[in-house]
């Protein structure tokens, strides 16, 4: 899942320019080149994560069974790609891998949770705008449940439970999502599909 907020840390301020001030002109071309590096970044990242159209990203992935140095280097990678990519979320099929694992940020902290179950669904849903990596720039309203009980396993093989609610919540939820084969498009309201596959045909055109 996409990191929406992100967005507007990047704004450009309209502060008045001194010239003479060779100090400030500096810091902006350094600002300027920075943003360039990890826009480089982030191109690269995503250019690793499957893209709406690829048949893997509607298989359901498979439980996993070892938990050895192979399924540690698959989490290492998952949180790299996460944070280059600008992302709060991503589950193992966005990279190809159909194995039933995904990471995400909960609250500042990486989490990477292997074989994942809602074990509880709170009552409340709430409807928010989600991205997502594998659908480039387009965002659509999702109702999710806002608390939720997520179990699993973690990386070393020992059992977890994660009582989360609000942006967690919603990330473990569309990751989990993923393990199933499932997309946002097909979570959203009919209106807002229609325009989401407005955007995401041209791509699959595209790139054939
Ligand atoms: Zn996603």
């Amino acid at each position: 899942m996409t990191d929406d907020d992100h967005d507007h840390e990047h704004h450009h301020h309209d502060h008045d320019h001194d010239h003479d001030d060779v100090e400030v002109d500096f810091d902006a071309d350094l600002a300027a080149q920075e943003e360039a590096e990890q826009r480089a970044r982030r191109q690269i990242a995503i250019s690793q994560i499957r893209q709406y159209g690829d048949p893997v990203l509607r298989m359901r992935a498979n439980e996993v069974e070892t938990f050895d140095d192979e399924l540690e280097m698959l989490a290492n990678r998952m949180f790299l790609l996460m944070h280059e990519a600008d992302g709060v979320g991503l589950a193992a099929t966005q990279i190809g891998i159909v194995k039933r694992v995904f990471v995400f940020n909960n609250e500042g902290e990486d989490v990477a949770v292997v074989n994942p179950v809602l074990a509880k669904t709170g009552r409340d849903v709430e409807v928010d705008t989600e991205g997502c990596l594998s659908l480039g720039p387009v965002r659509m309203p999702v109702e999710r449940s806002v608390d939720v009980t997520l179990e699993g396993v973690a990386i070393d093989g020992t059992p977890m439970r994660l009582e989360l609610e609000g942006t967690s919540a919603r990330v473990v939820q569309h990751e989990l999502d993923h393990l199933d084969g499932k997309l946002i498009i097909d979570r959203t309201d009919p209106e807002a599909r229609r325009e989401a596959m407005a955007q995401l045909r041209p791509r699959l055109v595209l790139s054939r």
